[in-house]
């Protein structure tokens, strides 16, 4: 142990996760607290970290309020029809009148947006998306993020957050390692502000063996945001609301553009406009949700998995028509230039021209996010001026735990935030941060030495499995007294997608399946004790395996408490095959304790403050 050399750092506001939403966080805690120090710690490096790395061709989030284009309250409106009727209406709102805002400030830094030439406006590729010119969306945000921090830590994975010794429900930091140097990191701070995107690959995914990194989500991206509030006793919320997406096959390249710019639309292998065939089964299912504009995700991606199920697949993006236009051809091109070129690459490689070539579409396997079509997450405070007293305890974005802040795919019930939100909500949880510094509420916290000296054990544990019992291989890798990283990651994707609803069961589960999930990640997180790791790369992979465990753990007692079926199309309970909203009209909320490690749920209300459209024209 004594090898690892340990660095102390304090500090008034700790970032953990420079992606979209803690560059924001670091922004922000800049502009309202001048003289407080800041740090933002990053698992990767923050100019190419996060989902957004490889950049982005639009900006999925922005009101355009300037112009009247929309109004926040049309985009609570918009996030509670695709999410089934359950979100967060206080954070939805609270981001939305803020987005426009940080919009602008990328334009200012010098993000390319296009623009509409006859009206001078953003370019519009949807309602809500106005289309960028991306690559280097992500180095832009990082700059501002640089320029803000007192420090930015790159290549440490944090691992476990500090909690106070004068209070158990507050934080005194955070520790972690550099992936490169072995050495252990030791931060204290006043507050902390979670920001580790979201979970990929604890659902088996459709790609394996060579394939294994190409998921739709960043691979990176480990569960992190919600095993590190999780550990510490925080309450999450919703977060049985795992997304599924109809994507291009194999290469994952983004539909949107091709939907929404280009026109395109899907079809079955016949021919056949498949979706509308499933409307009456759907009906029975869900009830006048089917009839809501537009089709919430969920409900789309069923018929999907429905008509694939009849037999009738492969189903496919009609870009045959578009890709005549010499114009369209180039935008659909260059909307994987921008962020997915290695879907151009997958058409290479099977010889798929779309002018000439329908390519087949695919559902991906399961994620957990807070930031997309979806909305797990940290249950947080909402603002103090639209929240209702159940949605707030006086500082935005606080987890239930004193001091500890989220943003981003980190935070549940909001959904729709994509990259320009949840960079907003960054913004939202630093200006509390500091407020909650401001008012002397970090003073007096106690984190000894022995805790700090704890974690550093617990931390390297795998090194020494692994160099304990190296001695003991039989054959090969096979070792009695340690199992690895992707052998481990394996037996928990296996378990969900078996038990929990992933792509080998088309997303179907039932509360026997859930129970025997339960069982089976139970004995998984004792065998966890037993990781090897043979180096500081796979230290990381353990940790990282680590975290989706205990993400995995939560979204099965979610999904069990649940018992219902509210988004068919991203996962279907068997057992209870209807939307109950008699029943489950209700946020879904649970917390672990730290000490027994057994979780409790309860059911929080859903708070319509934004009326319907229909309602607002005629009073
Ligand atoms: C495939 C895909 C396509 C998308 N397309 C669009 C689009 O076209 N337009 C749009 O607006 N939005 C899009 N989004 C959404 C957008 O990317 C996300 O909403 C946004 O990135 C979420 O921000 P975040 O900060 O929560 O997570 P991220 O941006 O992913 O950042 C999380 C950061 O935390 C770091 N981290 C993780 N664990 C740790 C740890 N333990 N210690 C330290 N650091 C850690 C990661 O390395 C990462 O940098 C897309 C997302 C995906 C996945």
């Amino acid at each position: 142990m004594a090898k690892h050399k340990t660095h102390h750092e304090e500090c008034d506001i700790l970032v953990v996760g420079g992606g979209m939403a803690g560059t924001g966080a670091a922004f922000e805690s800049r502009h309202w607290g001048r003289d407080l120090k800041i740090i933002c710690v990053e698992k990767a490096n923050i100019d190419r970290s996060g989902a957004v790395a490889q950049g982005l061709y639009a900006i999925n989030c922005y009101m355009g309020m300037q112009w009247n284009e929309n109004q926040p309250e049309d985009h609570v409106r918009y996030a509670r029809n695709d999410l089934m009727g359950l979100v967060r209406e206080d954070l939805g709102y609270d981001m939305a009148r803020h987005v426009d805002s940080t919009v602008h400030m990328f334009e200012e830094w010098g993000l390319p947006m296009m623009k509409n030439p006859k009206t001078g406006r953003y370019q519009r590729e949807g309602k809500w998306q106005i289309m960028i010119h991306g690559e280097s969306y992500k180095p832009i945000v990082a700059e501002a993020a640089k320029k803000s921090a007192d420090k930015i830590y790159n290549r440490i994975m944090i691992t476990h957050l500090l909690m106070d010794e004068n209070d158990e429900n507050r934080v005194g930091g955070a520790v972690g390692f550099n992936m490169r140097t072995g050495d252990y990191y030791v931060f204290r701070a006043k507050t902390v502000i979670v920001a580790a995107g979201g979970a990929s690959h604890i659902f088996k995914p459709r790609a394996v063996g060579e394939g294994m990194g190409r998921t739709w989500y960043a691979p990176w991206s480990n569960g992190s945001a919600y095993a590190l509030p999780i550990e510490a006793g925080a309450k999450m919320t919703q977060m049985e609301n795992r997304i599924v997406l109809c994507r291009f096959k194999d290469g994952y390249g983004p539909v949107g553009a091709y939907f929404l710019h280009l026109k395109t639309y899907t079809q079955n292998a016949n021919g056949e406009n498949y979706e509308k065939k499933w409307y009456e089964q759907t009906k029975k299912l869900v009830g006048e949700y089917i009839d809501h504009h537009p089709t919430p995700t969920c409900l789309r991606n069923h018929a999907f998995v429905q008509e694939v199920m009849a037999g009738r697949g492969p189903i496919q993006m009609v870009t045959k028509e578009a890709f005549q236009d010499p114009h369209l051809e180039t935008i659909g091109w260059e909307n994987f230039l921008g962020m997915t070129v290695g879907q151009a690459v997958v058409w290479a490689s099977q010889n798929i021209d779309p002018k000439y070539t329908n390519p087949e579409l695919t559902t991906s396997e399961p994620y957990v996010m807070g930031s997309h079509a979806t909305c797990s997450g940290a249950w947080v405070s909402g603002p103090e001026d639209i929240s209702p007293p159940e949605y707030f305890w006086g500082y935005n974005r606080m987890m239930t735990i004193q001091g500890l802040f989220g943003a981003g795919d980190t935070v549940g019930g909001s959904a729709h935030k994509f990259s320009s939100g949840s960079f907003t909500e960054g913004r939202l949880a630093a200006k509390a941060a500091v407020k909650y510094i401001e008012d002397e509420k970090a003073k007096n916290i106690k984190v000894s030495e022995e805790q700090c000296e704890n974690f550093k054990k617990i931390i390297y544990k795998p090194l020494e499995n692994y160099t304990v019992g190296r001695n003991e291989i039989t054959g090969g890798t096979v070792s009695p007294s340690y199992f690895s990283p992707i052998q481990g990651l394996q037996r928990l994707q296996q378990i969900m997608d078996e038990y929990v609803g992933g792509i080998s069961v088309n997303y179907m589960t039932n509360g026997n399946l859930l129970k025997k999930g339960l069982e089976l990640l139970q004995w998984l997180q004792e065998d966890l004790e037993h990781i090897g790791a043979e180096d500081y790369h796979q230290l990381m992979r353990a940790w990282e395996l680590k975290h989706r465990a205990i993400t995995s753990q939560c979204v099965t007692e979610h999904t069990l408490f649940r018992e219902e079926t509210r988004w068919p199309g991203y996962y279907y309970r068997g057992d209870h095959m209807n939307l109950d909203d008699k029943n489950w009209h209700c946020l879904t909320v649970s917390r672990r304790d730290p000490k027994t490690g057994k979780f409790t749920m309860e059911k929080m209300p859903v708070y319509h403050i934004i009326g319907d459209e229909e309602k607002k024209k005629a009073s």
